[in-house]
């Protein structure tokens, strides 16, 4: 047998290109959301007045309950600085750090993460072939249905995810509930900080709800 990190195949300049686009929306979706959890923190005090509180502040809290589930300064400092490691990681990622692999390998994966994983939280990134699926000219958002090709958006939060993995060493504490959630304001089966700390969709969710 070759060795696993062999699979698949280096990336075409194409698709460099797309995957270099991808790391700049996500790095801007990764430092909004540390600034907003930086903005937090006081609010989060126990002796901070909700009434004093910006309309940013305000939804920032409401997104960290939502999607963090926990309502503590020092949960948000904690989960600020996790934010900043993730922001580190996207910083460092260079063409050498993806492999692309057949849609089907994906999907076989059992820890997959839909059209993206990685193996025992290190690098390489294997992307499927879809991850590089142009819309048709015309559409601005997937159809209904089985979506034919990802949002930018999407691509953002797929390496937003896999570098929580990465960077956090995070799992996928107390379930697997796709990266294409786009409820902000829609539950997920997660129950506790502890859960979500440890949970990488939970990252690549706020990331996306905080940066709207
Ligand atoms: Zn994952």
């Amino acid at each position: 047998m070759f060795p696993e990190r062999q699979e698949g195949r280096p990336l075409k300049p194409g698709e460099w290109r797309v995957i270099d686009a991808t790391l700049r929306d996500a790095r801007l979706m990764v430092s909004r959301t540390a600034s907003r959890l930086a903005e937090i923190y006081n609010c989060l005090l126990p002796s901070s007045d909700p009434k004093r509180w910006t309309p940013v502040q305000k939804s920032t809290v409401a997104l960290f309950k939502q999607h963090f589930k926990s309502d503590k300064a020092m949960d948000a400092l904690q989960l600020q600085q996790a934010y900043r490691q993730i922001l580190g990681e996207l910083n460092a990622m260079q063409q050498n750090a993806f492999r692309v692999v057949d849609n089907a390998v994906v999907r076989r994966e059992k820890e997959g993460d839909g059209h993206a994983f990685v193996r025992g939280n290190a690098l390489p990134v294997y992307l499927a072939e879809f991850f590089f699926s142009e819309p048709p000219p015309g559409a601005d958002k997937p159809a209904k249905g089985k979506p034919k090709f990802l949002t930018a958006a999407q691509r953002a939060r797929l390496l937003i995810h896999q570098a929580a993995h990465l960077k956090l060493e995070t799992g996928h504490r107390g379930g697997n509930f796709g990266f294409d959630r786009g409820d902000c304001a829609g539950g997920h089966p997660l129950k506790s900080f502890e859960q979500a700390y440890d949970n990488a969709f939970a990252y690549d969710l706020l990331a996306y709800c905080a940066s709207q």
